[in-house]
């Protein structure tokens, strides 16, 4: 199965961005470079008003009058959180009215497609949220991901596709739905079930990617574990050495101890008093550091993997209530050795295309573009099957 929440390429961006922006009233025209803003008077959009250039991707050269479009870009994200907070709902309605998509397993085999019909049944409501994902460290570490997700409002079934029409699509009604429409099709109650099915589908899509950011983080605590490590082996291996050169300047007075006379005996007891209180407070120091040594410096442990332990936050910035069309879809395909046609029928959506996972009437394996149909006769074969 494809992920659920689906990933916000750069055309999409773009597309989102010239939506919003002709929204609010701006117009705009682009070249394979860069698109160029009109933002007429008394438009509050953070944007002064005159000719804006947009480059396409990351660039250096931004300033007032330049600004770079890309999933990460701040201007980007300013335009997003814009977006959220004047049109946090929109609608849009996607009808068949273009040619039936046509699913990979027919388009990869060798038969010959005479026709794609679709025949829709009945509307169907799903919700499309777009989704900030945070993934930090209490330290350094920050990355940011945009998705967009799409739940079916009766299934609850993520509908990727769907999504994926939503964030290219060219024209999204942002300031003509009024609370109304919006309460006609989904309750308050709807809206926070539906958000939070979508929050689960999309951190399970994300699961692999927060997992390597965390793995990341947690080699990064383990190489500053060693490095403390490291730095307090050196500590004790350096008290050593001081430990022994006081042993040996004790052995020594003790020596001039035993031998001398008068007031130099009395001062080589005075030094060596000294010493050995000295010798005394150092070994407690190392005596310490090595208990810490043996046990692995919980608390120093536990304060950097505290420091590198990740916190996920998902913001939902738009909620667009997409109305699509459910029916069938019926695909006649041609066999040009064998002279024979044969129609194949699946469940089908518009902006969704085909709908479930088709597979061989012979071995059951899903059909892919991989293992298109590689038969028609007597049965839909895929080509894993029909090979051997
Ligand atoms: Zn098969």
């Amino acid at each position: 199965m494809t992920d659920a929440a689906v990933r916000v390429t750069q055309s999409a961006v773009e597309q989102f961005s010239k939506r919003f922006l002709q929204s609010v009233g701006c117009t705009f025209e682009e070249n394979d470079e860069h698109i160029v803003i009109s933002v007429p008077e008394g438009t509050d959009i953070g944007l002064s008003h005159g000719d804006h250039r947009l480059t396409r991707g990351e660039s250096q050269n931004t300033g007032e009058q330049i600004k770079s479009v890309h999933p990460e870009s701040e201007f980007f994200q300013q335009l997003l959180q814009d977006a959220s907070e004047r049109y946090p709902v929109g609608a849009m309605s996607i009808q068949h009215n273009s040619a039936v998509e046509v699913p990979a397993w027919i388009e990869s085999s060798l038969f010959e497609l005479q026709e794609a019909r679709f025949t829709p049944y009945y509307n169907r409501t799903a919700v499309v949220f777009l989704f900030k994902i945070s993934v930090e460290t209490v330290s350094e570490y920050q990355q940011e991901f945009l998705r967009a997700v799409a739940v079916d409002k009766r299934s609850t079934d993520p509908i990727p596709q769907l999504a994926e029409t939503f964030l290219e699509a060219t024209s999204i009604t942002t300031d003509t739905l009024s609370d109304h429409d919006v309460q006609s099709q989904l309750t308050e109650k709807d809206v926070q079930s539906l958000l939070s099915t979508a929050q689960t589908q999309l951190l399970d899509a994300m699961d692999d990617q927060i997992e390597e950011i965390h793995q990341e983080a947690s080699r990064a605590a383990d190489s500053e574990v060693e490095e403390y490590r490291r730095m307090q082996q050196q500590r004790i291996e350096e008290l050593q050495e001081e430990s022994a050169e006081l042993s040996s300047r004790i052995d020594d007075l003790s020596e001039k101890i035993n031998t001398g006379e008068g007031a130099e005996r009395v001062q080589a007891l005075k030094k060596r008093q000294e010493l050995k209180t000295e010798h005394d407070e150092l070994a407690e120091t190392l005596t310490e550091l090595q208990e810490r040594r043996d046990r692995g410096f919980p608390d120093r442990q536990r304060e950097i993997r505290e420091r590198h332990s990740l916190t996920v936050t998902t913001t939902p910035l738009t909620l667009t209530v997409v109305e699509y069309e459910r029916g069938e879809a019926d695909f006649e395909l041609t066999d040009q050795q064998r002279q024979t046609t044969r129609s194949l029928r699946v469940g089908y959506g518009s902006g969704v295309g085909v709908i479930d996972d088709a597979h061989c009437s012979v071995c059951e394996s899903q059909l892919t573009g991989a293992n298109p149909i590689s038969h028609i006769e007597p049965e839909f074969q895929c080509q894993q099957c029909a090979g051997r």
